[in-house]
C-alpha cells in the first residue's frame, strides 16, 4: 500500500476530517526555502512552515548541532536534573528579552497554558483571587483549553467546544493598521479595567500582528496603553509572540515597536528554527519571586518532555545564527519587497486590503471561498501557500532569494487574477 492511502485512511492532519477534505501534497523532501514532492516537484515555501523555518530548511548549521547532541544526549528528565543546553539557552532569551525567569515547554499552546498558570498564581500568591483574563477579539492563542478559551470567541472553536471552555473577558481589537488611531479601542481597553480589574488575573495579547485570527496589523499606542494600565491595576501583560517572535515583524520581538516589556512573554514558533517542538514561557523576576516566595511556592507544571536537550540544542544554533546573520536587513530587504509588489494586488475586484509588515505578506480578499482555487494554482505554478479563508498570505524564511521571494507574490496575485467568478 502506498503511504499516502495509509496516511488518507489512519492519519488526523491540522482542522480536518478523516479521510482529509483536501488534497494531501506528498512531501519527500526539504532544502533551503524549498519542498520537495514524492514526484521531485519543487515547490518555493511560501509559508516556512506556519512561522517556523526562519533559516530556511536543513540549514548546516543547525543539522550540526543537533547530530553532535543526539550522540551526547538526547533527552533526560528534567525534574531533579539539570543540564547545561537548557541553562544556554535560557541565558540567550534572558539577554535577549530582558525578563528573568524562563519555562521550556513542548508547544505553544502549552506555554501559553503555563503563562495562564503563572498569572493566576501570581496573583494568588499576592492573596487575590483572580482567575478571568482579559483577551482581544479575533486573537489565537493555540489550541489547548487553557489557550483556546482566550482565542476570539466567534471563531469556530468556542462554537464547536461550547461550555468546555471557560468564560473570560474580551474588549475590541485594536484598529486596522500599523499607524491606526487607536482612540476607540483604548477607550473600550479602559472600560473593560475599571469594571473587571478586580477580577482579571492577566491581559493576553499578541503584539503587533494577531496572527491566526485575521493577520490584523495595528498601532504601537494600542501596546502602550495596555503597558500602563495592567502596572496601574498590577494585572500582568502577557505578550504572546509565538509567532511574532525572532524577528517576523522587523524587530527581534514585537513589544520592542512600542517600547514596553511585558511580565510574562510566550515564544515558540521560530525558537528553534522550525527543527523540533518547543517553546517558552519566561516572565520577569518579580512574578517569578512573587509566587517562590509566597505560600503556594511552587509553579505547579512539569512536562515530561520539558527542556529536552535536542530542542535546546538547536534552538541554541538557531538563535546565535540569527544574531551573527544580518538577519535585520534580510527581513526589511524582504519587507520592501512586499510592499514593492503586493502594490500590484491593489485595485484588482476581489481584493479588499493588502498590508505587509517584516517578513509577513497579506492579501484579504472581499470573499472566503476561493482559498482551494488559489492554493491549487500557486502549487501548480511552484509555490506553496495555505490561505485561510479570504486571507491569503505569506511568511517566508529570511533567507529566501530575492527572485523566489518576487515569484510567491506574484503567483498569489496571478492565482486571484485567474478567479471566475
Ligand atoms: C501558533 C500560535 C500558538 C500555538 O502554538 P502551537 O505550537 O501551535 O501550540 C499560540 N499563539 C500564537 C500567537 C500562535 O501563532
Amino acid at each position: 500500500m502506498n503511504w499516502l492511502d495509509i496516511d488518507k485512511k489512519h492519519v488526523w492532519h491540522p482542522y480536518n476530517s478523516l479521510p482529509s477534505k483536501t488534497k494531501l501534497l506528498a512531501v519527500k523532501r526539504t532544502d533551503k526555502t524549498f519542498i520537495f514532492l514524492e514526484d521531485e516537484t519543487k515547490l518555493i515555501d511560501g509559508m516556512s512552515s506556519w512561522w517556523s523555518a526562519i533559516h530556511g530548511y536543513n540549514h548546516p548549521k543547525l543539522n550540526e548541532a543537533l547530530k553532535k547532541q543526539v550522540d551526547i544526549m538526547p533527552h533526560v528528565m528534567f525534574g531533579g536534573l539539570a543540564h547545561e543546553g537548557a541553562a544556554k539557552l535560557s541565558k540567550l532569551l534572558v539577554d535577549l528579552t530582558g525578563l528573568n525567569s524562563v519555562f521550556l515547554c513542548d508547544s505553544g499552546s502549552v506555554s501559553v497554558e503555563v503563562a495562564l498558570k503563572t498569572a493566576i498564581l501570581y496573583q494568588k500568591a499576592k492573596g487575590k483571587e483572580k482567575y478571568k483574563f482579559l483577551a482581544l477579539n479575533n486573537a489565537y492563542h493555540g489550541d489547548t483549553l487553557g489557550a483556546m478559551s482566550v482565542c476570539d470567541q466567534k471563531n469556530s472553536m468556542h462554537s464547536i467546544y461550547g461550555s468546555y471552555l471557560p468564560q473570560h473577558i474580551f474588549t475590541q481589537e485594536p484598529e486596522f493598521g500599523f499607524d491606526s488611531d487607536c482612540t476607540s479601542s483604548i477607550k473600550h481597553l479602559e472600560e473593560k479595567f475599571k469594571k473587571h480589574h478586580e477580577e482579571i488575573a492577566g491581559f493576553i495579547l499578541e503584539p503587533v500582528v494577531q496572527g491566526a485570527g485575521g493577520m490584523r496589523i495595528y498601532n504601537t499606542s494600542y501596546l502602550q496603553k495596555a503597558r500602563e494600565l495592567c502596572s496601574k491595576y498590577d494585572i500582568l501583560l502577557i505578550a504572546d509572540e509565538i509567532a511574532t517572535g525572532f524577528g517576523h515583524t522587523g524587530k527581534m520581538f514585537a513589544c520592542e515597536h512600542a517600547n514596553i516589556k511585558p511580565d510574562i512573554l510566550t515564544l515558540g514558533k521560530g525558537l528553534t528554527g522550525g527543527y523540533m517542538t518547543m517553546a517558552a514561557m519566561i516572565s520577569s523576576k518579580e512574578v517569578s519571586d512573587t509566587i517562590s516566595n509566597s505560600k503556594i511556592g511552587v509553579l505547579m507544571h512539569g512536562p515530561t518532555f520539558m527542556a529536552n536537550p535536542l530542542a535546546c540544542s538547536v534552538a541554541i544554533a538557531s538563535i546565535e545564527l540569527l544574531i551573527e546573520s544580518s538577519w535585520e536587513k534580510r527581513v526589511q530587504n524582504i519587507e520592501k519587497i512586499f510592499s514593492d509588489e503586493l502594490e500590484n494586488a491593489k485595485g484588482i475586484e476581489l481584493v479588499k486590503d493588502v498590508r505587509n509588515i517584516g517578513a509577513i505578506g497579506v492579501i484579504e480578499l472581499k470573499d472566503d471561498s476561493y482559498a482551494q482555487e488559489i492554493q491549487d494554482y500557486c502549487v501548480k505554478n511552484g509555490v506553496w501557500i495555505r490561505p485561510f479563508g479570504k486571507l491569503i498570505y505569506s511568511i517566508v524564511a529570511y533567507t529566501i532569494e530575492e527572485e523566489d521571494l518576487r515569484k510567491i507574490v506574484r503567483t498569489m496575485i496571478k492565482a486571484i487574477k485567474a478567479i471566475k467568478s
